[in-house]
C-alpha cells in the first residue's frame, strides 16, 4: 500500500482527492491530507509518505515553499512531489520543475491521468531502489572477492573491488583515468606494454594471448614496493571488460626456485648436469638444422684431492665457486657452462672452429692458472677440446672430450688436448 499526502488550503478539494482514491484505487493508496505546508511538514516528520500531491497557492507557506523545506531534508528529499494548481501561466509551471517537483498537473485534471502520473512516478522511484540495491550488491560479491577484479572500458577502469583499492591504495578513483595496464612492469615472461603496438589496444592483444595460454603480468605492491606476480584474466562483458588478477607471488617464488634447485648446481651456481643435456642436445639439433658447428670443451682441476687433503673439504669448495667465477668472467653470454660432476666442468662454445676454441682454451688455462686462490695459492686445469661432427651425437662427444682430457692429464697436466 502507497501512501499519498495530498496538500490543499481547500477543503473540497482534498475531499474530491480521498474519494477519487477511496473509489478507484483503495487497494494500492492510502491518502493522508494537510491543509496546509506547515501541517504537510509535521505529516512527513511522522509518517513514511510515498508521493506529495501538492498544491501551489496556499496562505503562509505556499506550494513552493513547501517543497523546498521537503527537498533540502534529508530525510524527504526522494519523495516525488506532484504540484496540482490552478495556475497554468508558462511561470509558474517552469517555478515548479525549478524548486524540485517531478510533475505538474493543471486544475481541473483529468482524474485518468492523475492515476497514470502517480503510478510512473511511483514505478520510477522503485525501479531507482532496485537499481541502486543492485549496484550495492553488485559491488559488494565484487568486494567479497580476494582477488583483484576490474571493469574497464579499454582505456580506463570504471569500477574496482577492495583488493584493487587495497594494492594501489587510489586516494580518489574516480579520478583514476588510467587503465591498469599502466602499472604492468617489463619484464621476461609476464605480459606489459611492450607486446602493444601504437595503433592496438592493450586489452585485444591480451585477449588473444589468452585464448592459447595463461598470461602472467608483474605489479609493484605500493606498500611493500615489492613485485608482485598475477594470474591475469580478461572476458569482453557489453563494450567493456571484465578483468581479474590473481596474486601467485608465492607460487611463482616457489615455482622460480624449484626450477633453480632442478636445473642449477647448489655450490657454484652454475647449470647442472640435467640442465646441461637440456642444453647440449637443443646445440646439437641446431647445428645439424643450420650447419653451423660448436666446440665441447671438458675441464679438469688438477690434483684437486691434494687440495681436499691438505686445506679440507671446505677450502676445496672455495676453490670450485672460484673457479666458477674465473670461467664464468671469461666467456661469452653464448657460451654453455655447466658442473659435470665433482671438480669437472664442461663448456659448449657455439660458432667457433677449432683454431678459436684453442686459443679460448688455452686463455681459460692461462687465467686459472695466474689467480691466486685463498690460503692455497696455484691451481691448474687440464682441458679436452672437440669439435662438433656431423654423425654426432651427445655420447659421442663426450667421450672424445674425455679421452682428450686423459691425453692432457698424462702428458703433465694444466695442458690443452684436442681429439678431432
Ligand atoms: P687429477 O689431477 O688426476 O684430476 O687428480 P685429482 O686429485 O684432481 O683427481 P681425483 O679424481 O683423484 O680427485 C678428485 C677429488 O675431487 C676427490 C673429491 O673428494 C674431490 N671433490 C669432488 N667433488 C667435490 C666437492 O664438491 N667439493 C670438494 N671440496 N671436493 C670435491
Ligand atoms: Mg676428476
Ligand atoms: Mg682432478
Amino acid at each position: 500500500m502507497k501512501r499519498i499526502l495530498c496538500v490543499d488550503d481547500i477543503q473540497a478539494n482534498l475531499f474530491t482527492l480521498e474519494a477519487l482514491f477511496e473509489t478507484n484505487y483503495s487497494d494500492k493508496y492510502s491518502v493522508v491530507t494537510a491543509m496546509s505546508g506547515k501541517e504537510a511538514l509535521e505529516i512527513l516528520l511522522f509518517q513514511k509518505i510515498d508521493l506529495i500531491l501538492l498544491d501551489v497557492m496556499m496562505p503562509d507557506i505556499d506550494g513552493y515553499e513547501t517543497a523546498k523545506f521537503i527537498l533540502s531534508n534529508k530525510k524527504t528529499k526522494d519523495i516525488p512531489i506532484v504540484f496540482l494548481t490552478a495556475k497554468k501561466d508558462q511561470d509558474t509551471v517552469s517555478r515548479c520543475y525549478e524548486v524540485g517537483g517531478v510533475d505538474y498537473l493543471s486544475k481541473p485534471y483529468n482524474e485518468q491521468e492523475l492515476f497514470v502520473r502517480i503510478k510512473f512516478h511511483l514505478d520510477l522511484i522503485e525501479n531507482k531502489r532496485v537499481l541502486e540495491i543492485e549496484k550495492k550488491l553488485s559491488q559488494d560479491i565484487l568486494d567479497m572477492q580476494d582477488n583483484m577484479v576490474i571493469v574497464s572500458d579499454g582505456s580506463k577502469m570504471i569500477k574496482i573491488n577492495r583488493t584493487v583499492n587495497e594494492f594501489f591504495k587510489f586516494k580518489d578513483f574516480k579520478n583514476e583515468k588510467y587503465c591498469i595496464c599502466k602499472h604492468f612492469v617489463e619484464e621476461e615472461g609476464y605480459f606489459h606494454l611492450g607486446f602493444v603496438e601504437k595503433t592496438q589496444q592493450w586489452i585485444d592483444i591480451l585477449l588473444k594471448m589468452l585464448e592459447k595460454k595463461d598470461v602472467l603480468v608483474l605489479m609493484k605492491n605500493i606498500d611493500t614496493l615489492e613485485l608482485n606476480s598475477f594470474d591475469i584474466k580478461a572476458k569482453k562483458f557489453g563494450k567493456d571488460f571484465l578483468i581479474t588478477l590473481t596474486d601467485i607471488t608465492s607460487f611463482d617464488a616457489e615455482s622460480k626456485y624449484n626450477e633453480h634447485e632442478a636445473y642449477y648446481d647448489s655450490l657454484t651456481n652454475i647449470y647442472n648436469r640435467t640442465k646441461l643435456n637440456d642444453l647440449f642436445s637443443k646445440q646439437i639439433q641446431k647445428a645439424k638444422t643450420y650447419h653451423n658447428p660448436f666446440a665441447f670443451l671438458m675441464l679438469d682441476i688438477d690434483y684437486f684431492k691434494a687440495v681436499n687433503d691438505n686445506y679440507g673439504h671446505l677450502l676445496g669448495d672455495e676453490v670450485l665457486i672460484d673457479m666458477t667465477k674465473i670461467i664464468k668472467s671469461n666467456i661469452r653470454e653464448s657460451d654453455i657452462f655447466a658442473r659435470w660432476g665433482g671438480e669437472e666442468f664442461v663448456l659448449i662454445l657455439p660458432s667457433v672452429d677449432l683454431k678459436k676454441a684453442e686459443e679460448i682454451a688455452n686463455y681459460l688455462r692461462i687465467k686459472i692458472q695466474e689467480y691466486d686462490f685463498a690460503e692455497i695459492g696455484k691451481i691448474t686445469c687440464s682441458f679436452g677440446l672437440t669439435l662438433y661432427k656431423d654423425e654426432d651425437c651427445i655420447d659421442s662427444i663426450i667421450k672424445r672430450a674425455d679421452v682428450a682430457l686423459y691425453d692432457a692429464k698424462d702428458a703433465g697436466r694444466n695442458k690443452v688436448c684436442i681429439l678431432s
